[in-house]
């Protein structure tokens, strides 16, 4: 997670295979009352951070933006200095030191020229840069997307993505949506941590399949101990989620990419280099 250069690159172009890119957009330090609020102990996680991760698919017909970030690049650019902070909650603190828009530059591309936007879910540590992508399709559950601006809702943040209310769109109505239409680039509902989460199924030609899990879970101990937060509890949908998602994993032998999982995200290879 540490500072490297921003140059930016030509201008990409599309890829032979599909392809990508892992940015790191900043990490949340949780308090030990955030940790238990995921029905985990410090002691039982260890390791207590979350990394932000951003995601960049690539694929010969266009291009993919999954989840954009906790702080808006415009703030993280005016606190350079230090690192960009933020509470997104009581219990969870943001630092971010790279903007997405370097990022992106790094590796040729620009916000205006991304294909299509899509979120794993509306709470603000993965939507800071939505506003940046108001030129893209973007790829919206209904559910989500009445939750976005729904009255009162403290766990999201409408100023990030007041350009997406007008942008070109496409209702996702059914449990899976094909983005390009060839099996390899697939978003599957998976609801619970909010009414529209959803997860993303790659086939990568080299990597193979993997799923980008969004918040289905938060720690990698949540796997094992079956935890998560009070208020996703019980026999609902969180629940079921898991269920239906783990099947399909165990099915299509593909793996699981917790994004808050730092250790996990430590080991990962980061933009400018790829997963194909
Ligand atoms: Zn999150």
């Amino acid at each position: 997670m540490g500072r490297a250069p921003t140059v930016a690159a030509p201008a990409a172009q599309p890829p032979k295979a599909l392809r990508l890119y892992v940015f790191d957009c900043g990490v949340l330090n949780i308090s030990k009352a955030g940790v238990e609020r995921y029905h985990v102990t410090t002691a039982e996680v260890g390791e207590t951070r979350m990394p932000v991760p951003c995601f960049l698919i690539a694929h010969p017909k266009g291009t993919l933006m999954w989840d954009v970030g906790v702080i808006p690049d415009r703030l993280v650019e005016a606190q350079a200095q230090r690192g960009a902070r933020s509470n997104i909650n009581p219990t969870a603190a943001a630092v971010v030191t790279r903007t997405l828009r370097s990022q992106l530059a790094q590796i040729g591309y620009n916000p205006a020229d991304i294909t299509y936007v899509a979120i794993s879910h509306a709470h603000r540590d993965h939507t800071a840069n939505l506003d940046e992508f108001a030129s893209s399709t973007w790829l919206a559950r209904p559910a989500e997307r009445d939750f976005m601006w729904k009255e009162n809702n403290e766990r999201v943040d409408p100023s990030f993505y007041t350009k997406l209310r007008d942008s070109r769109s496409i209702a996702l109505e059914a449990d899976e949506f094909d983005v390009f239409g060839d099996g390899q680039v697939v978003m599957k509902s998976a609801p619970g941590h909010t009414p529209g989460h959803q997860v993303l199924v790659l086939r990568l030609p080299k990597t193979g399949r993997l799923m980008l899990g969004g918040d289905l879970y938060h720690y990698p101990e949540d796997l094992t101990l079956h935890a998560m937060p009070e208020r996703e509890r019980g026999p609902g949908v969180t629940e079921a989620s898991r269920k239906a998602l783990d099947a399909f994993l165990k099915e299509a032998g593909a793996q699981l990419w917790i994004g808050h999982d730092i250790n996990f995200f430590s080991r990962q290879k980061h933009a400018p280099e790829y997963y194909d």
